[in-house]
């Protein structure tokens, strides 16, 4: 899609902080992170928003959903269990769709923020 700026990323017309990719999806540093850690995992086929998807889209939404554990792992901000029960860690996953959705770039996208608190904006 012409004039898009992650399918820019997608073809390496510009540059990103690229965490992993295969044949369907990319993910990358967010250039603005809103906590320690702030990963955008995105389609490489140009999809504007959630609400363009259908059960067409299935295997690579639930592709993006998958990542996020593995991405989580790998950048230290995986729920663990201390083995009394007790869990810390964690992440949260956010896909902004639409105007009423706070959407800022027209190409799906799913957040993952984790780390230390305070994080940007994200309440609680
Ligand atoms: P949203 O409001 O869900 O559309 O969020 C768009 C996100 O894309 C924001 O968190 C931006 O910081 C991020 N972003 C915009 N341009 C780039 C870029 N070139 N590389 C990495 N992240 C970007
Ligand atoms: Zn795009």
């Amino acid at each position: 899609m012409d004039n898009c700026i992650f399918c820019k990323i997608v073809d390496k017309q510009i540059p990103a902080n690229i965490v992993y990719e295969d044949d369907e999806v990319l993910a990358f540093k967010d250039i603005n992170p809103a906590a320690p850690v702030h990963l955008l995992i995105i389609p490489k086929q140009h999809v504007a928003t959630l609400s363009d998807c259908s059960a067409e889209h299935a295997t690579v939404l639930g592709k993006m959903l998958a990542l996020a554990p593995q991405l989580a792992q790998e950048h230290g901000i995986a729920v663990t269990n201390n083995g009394n029960g007790e869990r810390s860690g964690g992440f949260k996953t956010l896909i902004n769709t639409g105007p009423d959705g706070g959407q800022e770039v027209y190409h799906l996208h799913m957040h993952v923020y984790g780390g230390k608190r305070p994080w940007r904006g994200l309440g609680t």
